[in-house]
């Protein structure tokens, strides 16, 4: 078994956009922006949200971190999101997610410009991204996606069971894995809460990506010899030995999967580490505006 190691790929990842943002300044390019909004203070988010600015930080990157109570209105939200839209100084706009229920995703997505979509997750983003079209890619999906391109797995013809459907991780990975690529051109079943026989079918998986939210989930007697793991889940559990009294997991019973298969991400250290690369590698794209990215 060998450790799909988010440490190491996401350090070389970043000194490549580290290098590319001096290139590209060096050139007269202006320092990439990227404004992130954070609603409410879901403890989960804050640590994500700070974490993109950190990075932000330590790759060059300009930030500005907007954050609000979580009783504004929807409608002073999108004005936030139009106001950022118009300011050229910024070049990418995340918003995290979950927002309050009051408040709906979709609409606030849908406000921001596409230049800036750094995220990936605005109906033209997703629209490109299945037809092929150059766009921003999903920040998770993308940082799998290198992933696997850095470790050289050749996925061509491999079956791939995806497990989740999320608009923002199960269903653009579905499209990611099967598109005419490598990494992808796989043959993609999408599992989800309704799927009869999960068991059986990952039995058949040469590649399981779970992105389920449900902590150990797939276990050993899941998961084919040889098999390839990519553990999205971030979960958190009680753990009475750790000073917090809590611990990540993923999706994945690690300690009785590694040992079968042929290749696993760890969580910690895995795929979240991936999703900064592919959120950061957007920014710095939209910085360079793309004009085929735009609108
Ligand atoms: P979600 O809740 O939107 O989707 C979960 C999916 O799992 C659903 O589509 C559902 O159909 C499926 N599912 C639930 N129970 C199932 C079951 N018993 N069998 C089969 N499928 C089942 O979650 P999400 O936003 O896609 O996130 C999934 C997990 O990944 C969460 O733990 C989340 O914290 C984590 N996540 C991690 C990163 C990262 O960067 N590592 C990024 C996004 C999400």
């Amino acid at each position: 078994m060998q450790l799909l190691d988010g440490v190491l790929v996401s350090a070389h990842i970043k000194e490549q956009i580290k290098q590319e943002v001096k290139d590209w300044q060096a050139g007269g390019g202006k320092q990439p922006h990227l404004a992130a909004i954070l609603v409410g203070n879901n403890p989960a988010s804050e640590a994500y949200v700070g974490s993109k600015v950190k990075h932000c930080e330590e790759l060059g990157f300009g930030s500005t971190l907007l954050r609000f109570e979580k009783d504004i209105t929807e409608a002073f939200l999108i004005s936030e999101v139009e106001r950022l839209n118009n300011d050229d100084t910024i070049d990418g706009i995340l918003v995290q997610l979950p927002l309050p229920d009051h408040i709906s995703g979709d609409s606030v997505i849908n406000a921001i410009s596409p230049g800036k979509d750094v995220d990936g997750f605005h109906p033209i983003s997703l629209g490109k991204m299945l037809l092929g079209q150059p766009t921003f890619l999903p920040a998770t999906p993308y940082g799998i996606m290198l992933m696997l391109e850095y470790y050289k797995i050749n996925t061509t013809g491999m079956h791939c069971v995806i497990i989740g459907r999320s608009n923002i991780v199960g269903t653009p990975m579905t499209i990611l894995m099967s598109r005419a690529s490598n990494p992808g051109n796989a043959t993609v079943t999408m599992c989800h809460s309704k799927t009869k026989n999960l068991k059986e079918i990952t039995l058949t998986a040469d590649i399981i990506i779970a992105a389920i939210g449900r902590p150990k989930y797939v276990t050993a007697d899941m998961v084919k010899p040889g098999a390839i793991i990519i553990d999205v889940g971030i979960n958190r559990i009680d753990d009475a030995t750790k000073k917090s009294g809590s611990r990540l997991v993923g999706d994945v019973d690690f300690d009785s999967v590694a040992p079968l298969c042929s290749y696993i991400t760890p969580v910690p250290k895995g795929v979240g580490l991936m999703t900064i690369c592919g959120l950061m590698k957007n920014t710095l794209l939209a910085a360079k505006k793309a004009k085929e990215l735009i609108g």
